[in-house]
């Protein structure tokens, strides 16, 4: 008996061969530019790394600020959850991290995360800010080159962007209080644990 043509079996990716992926043909036949992707995949995991680093910094110098150390502590944890998640994305599509951490750092997409020379409470709040609204830009333009062309890329994407959103809230709320003494409430629970990443963290491979 004749065996059945499958609209699926065959595609440019000859059987066998290791060294193209059909994954990544599917997404370059739908529009995308994979190595475009690709290097904005890795600045982006660049300023997702770099900032877990800054932060952890940042944090240090709030004593006294307990609250904002506990939030700073969030996002930090979530920044980290946000390099894990989109690092094996890069190798999925072919690419990789630099080799030297230097070029992984400078190439990132944001701008550091500096300490200030006389750190208050203000101006750590306000580098908070500003950080979460370059990964906010960040997040979005990976969103707009990935919709409706590679789900999976968009899929992560968008839920580092919905804890960025989350983390520009909580940095508003907090500096619009301490800075200028006005109430913007960020309209947010508390995370059950610190670094919670409701969004990009999959609690069931993370955390067994
Ligand atoms: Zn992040
Ligand atoms: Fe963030």
């Amino acid at each position: 008996m004749a065996i059945k043509r499958k609209p699926h079996m065959k595609g440019k990716v000859k059987p066998g061969d290791v060294s193209n992926r059909v994954g990544v043909e599917q997404i370059a036949a739908r529009g995308v530019n994979v190595k475009r992707l690709i290097d904005k995949l890795i600045d982006a995991a660049g300023a997702e790394f770099t900032t877990y680093y800054y932060y952890t910094l940042l944090r240090m110098h709030l004593a006294g600020h307990e609250d904002y150390k506990e939030i700073c502590e969030d996002a930090r944890l979530e920044d980290r959850s946000h390099f894990e998640l989109i690092t094996p994305r890069i190798y999925e599509l072919g690419g990789g991290l630099p080799r030297d951490i230097r070029d992984f750092a400078d190439r990132a997409s944001c701008a550091d995360a500096y300490l200030p020379q006389k750190p208050t409470g203000a101006k750590i709040l306000e580098i908070l800010l500003e950080a979460e609204r370059c990964a906010i830009r960040t997040w979005s333009e990976i969103c707009d080159l990935t919709l409706g062309k590679d789900p999976r890329t968009y899929d992560m994407a968008s839920r580092i962007l919905q804890e960025e959103i989350e983390h520009e809230a909580w940095f508003i709320e907090l500096l619009s209080k301490e800075r200028d003494g006005v109430i913007r409430p960020s309209g947010h629970f508390r995370r059950g644990d610190p670094g919670q990443a409701p969004y990009s963290k999959n609690r069931s491979f993370y955390n067994p």
